[in-house]
């Protein structure tokens, strides 16, 4: 008896353990761990992110991966960005894209298996800010005004970037559209005037092209619109003004008197602690000169203007051009006549707003300022006492 009982005791005890297994066995899953790494290497518009799977739950991983949003605990369901890394346990790292610059995000690690998907702690991150529209101290900061590009086909706007300045050109006027260039006294040295006029052999090839005789006897002088006087640290750079793409028909005494006196007011300002983004054009048809009032020279080849016009952005000397610019720069614009008796009155008794320039001539200046910057800068006259 006491012998049996021990045996019962043996089966009893066998059977507990096979029932214990077994039911372990048949446990059911459940969701699986997983932990949400550092976000690294973040950018303006991507970061790298990823996640540790550290237990399954007890049923395979079918899915893991990150996802993200700019709202607080993102979901498979309900994110801006998601990744799938693959399935298993460990380690996984994951890229985030097609961020937003300047941004908060917050980024889970999930990971899925048969129950259903677990998500790791909330990691946020700032993307960068994005890098500015143009460089510092870019000849074009303020905006590319006539939308020019450096296609042939567009001969009446033909976009042309020099070291020294940059330009619409027109083939139908045979002058520039605008002139747009910085001033500081980074460009300002001794280099005398070069005085060397000269054909710009970057046109394409079959355009009419306007040489340094082509203005002779008209009455008109060769004026610049980016001031030889502007760029003086070398003789190269002296020189590269002297391209007839730089020039506009321009009456003596705009040219020589007003027009001249504001080009110094400028470097004024520049050697005074100011940078300056200047740009300035011709604009309609027919001016006096000193042989009289003429529509085209060189054999109607080129246009003489009726107005010469400038907007001159002034902010001091810094970084951060574009960002500097607000309601409160000073902006001095001016419209002046193609004529000899331009000089009669002061350049600046000819300032007006950049919305009469606007106006005058279709073109949007500042188009790289917010508009609401532009609305109230480009309404207002300078009207500080020079
Ligand atoms: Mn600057
Ligand atoms: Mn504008």
């Amino acid at each position: 008896m006491k012998h049996f009982g021990i045996k019962l005791f043996t089966i009893a005890f066998v059977a507990v353990l096979f029932f214990q297994v077994g039911c372990k066995e048949e446990e059911k899953p459940s969701l699986p761990t997983v932990s949400t790494s550092q976000v690294l290497n973040i950018e303006e518009q991507v970061a790298q992110a990823g996640g540790i799977v550290l237990d399954n739950g007890g049923a395979p991983i079918i899915n893991r991966g990150v996802c993200w949003s700019t709202m607080e605990n993102p979901t498979i369901a309900d994110y801006d960005g998601i990744t799938n890394d693959g399935s298993g346990l460990g380690e996984y790292s994951s890229a985030i894209t097609n961020l937003l610059a300047n941004t908060k995000y917050y980024v889970r690690a999930y990971a899925t298996n048969s129950v259903g998907t677990a998500y790791g702690d909330t990691v946020s991150f700032i993307t960068l800010p994005a890098a500015p529209l143009v460089p510092d101290n870019h000849h074009m900061l303020l905006g590319n005004p006539s939308s020019a590009t450096a296609d042939e086909v567009n001969e009446n706007d033909y976009l042309m970037e020099k070291n020294q300045f940059h330009l619409s050109y027109n083939n139908t006027t045979r002058s520039a559209n605008w002139v747009s260039w910085h001033l500081n006294t980074s460009y300002l040295g001794s280099a005398d005037r070069q005085d060397d006029f000269r054909t710009d052999y970057s046109l394409p090839s079959d355009w009419y092209r306007v040489s340094e005789t082509s203005y002779r006897y008209s009455g008109f002088d060769r004026g610049h619109l980016c001031p030889s006087a502007d760029r003086t640290l070398t003789i190269s750079d002296n020189s590269a003004t002297f391209v007839m793409t730089n020039m506009m028909p321009q009456a003596p005494n705009n040219n020589r008197y007003t027009w001249a006196h504001l080009e110094g007011y400028c470097r004024d300002l520049a050697k005074s602690g100011n940078e300056l983004f200047i740009i300035a054009g011709p604009h309609g048809k027919g001016g006096s000169g000193s042989n009289g009032y003429a529509e085209t020279i060189d054999n109607e080849n080129i246009v003489v203007p009726s107005v010469t016009w400038k907007v001159i952005v002034v902010i001091e000397d810094g970084d951060n051009d574009l960002a500097r610019i607000t309601k409160n720069t000073r902006i001095i614009a001016v419209i002046m006549p193609n004529t000899q008796e331009c000089s009669s009155k002061k350049w600046y008794e000819y300032r007006v707003s950049v919305d009469d320039i606007e106006d005058l001539t279709g073109f949007d200046f500042l188009s790289n300022v917010s508009t609401s910057i532009q609305e109230v800068v480009e309404a207002g006259v300078d009207n500080v006492p020079i």
